[in-house]
């Protein structure tokens, strides 16, 4: 099925890389042949979006370290992350030498914000919860986005119904068209955890406790043996997309915005 183009991104990409977007070329390609092309198209204006609470960034941030040690690597510091997280970024700086790029949130946003609804506003409504990802998450990707030409996910089908359409390689139309890849789409969890394993690849300290994924320390838990992975995000949430908004086209409603 092809996939047509934003005019404005048209003009920007190369014919080669709007024809691998628009026929989904690298869909039967492997992660590491997914990063190769995507270094050789995009490097540096390239970087890897990686919360540093799930193994399937970790993962990619070690693929993409072994194919170009200048690989950027990026984490939003939403400044409520637990310290397990912070202590796996000085765990990656030091194993791969790696400069990571920490964003933070607008100052005089998160200052408005929590004194108009207080710090722990994300309890009281969906509606204020999405607002507090929007400040602290998505607005800062977004415009660190708006300087590159290129991202890489972690995301995966299989994590849930948002994500079961996921391409490979596809232009992020929430983000400025910015082209956003997503190199081990069609990996289970499963997958993600041999790799890791066998690249002995650091992780959040947090999974040996029951976290699945780790996100801000007062919207995550532990779940129970059997529990879906998300279960331990936003839990007192009962409807939602158990989206930070990140990953969620506009129309989509997903960011709240
Ligand atoms: Fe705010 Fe929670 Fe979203 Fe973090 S996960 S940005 S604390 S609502």
């Amino acid at each position: 099925m092809a996939h047509p183009l934003p005019a404005s991104r048209e003009k920007e990409l190369s014919a080669e890389v709007a024809r691998v977007i628009e026929r989904d070329e690298l869909e039967p390609a492997s992660a590491e042949e997914i990063l190769t092309w995507a270094i050789k198209n995009f490097h540096p204006r390239l970087a890897l979006s990686a919360s540093f609470g799930a193994p399937d960034g970790m993962a990619l941030l070690h693929m993409m370290h072994a194919i170009e040690p200048a690989s950027r690597v990026v984490v939003i510091d939403t400044g409520r992350l637990p310290q397990q997280t912070y202590d796996l970024i000085d765990r990656v700086r030091d194993r791969f030498d790696k400069k990571v790029e920490v964003l933070f949130p607008d100052a005089a946003d998160v200052g408005e914000m929590v004194r108009e609804h207080g710090p722990n506003l994300f309890y009281e409504s969906i509606e204020k919860r999405r607002q507090c990802c929007r400040i602290r998450k998505v607005d800062p990707l977004r415009r660190y986005l708006s300087e590159l030409d290129a991202y890489v996910t972690g995301l995966r089908r299989d994590q849930n119904a948002n994500r079961s359409s996921t391409r490979k390689v596809e232009i992020d139309r929430a983000n400025g068209g910015v082209v956003k890849i997503n190199p081990i789409a069609d990996w289970s969890h499963e997958r993600v955890m041999a790799y890791v394993h066998e690249h002995d690849v650091p992780l959040n300290r947090l999974h040996a406790q029951g976290y699945p994924s780790v996100g801000c320390a007062p919207c995550t838990r532990a779940v129970k043996p059997g529990e879906d992975a998300r279960a331990g995000r936003w839990w007192w949430e009962e409807d939602g997309t158990k989206e930070c908004g990140l990953h969620l086209q506009i129309e989509e409603g997903g960011s709240g915005i």
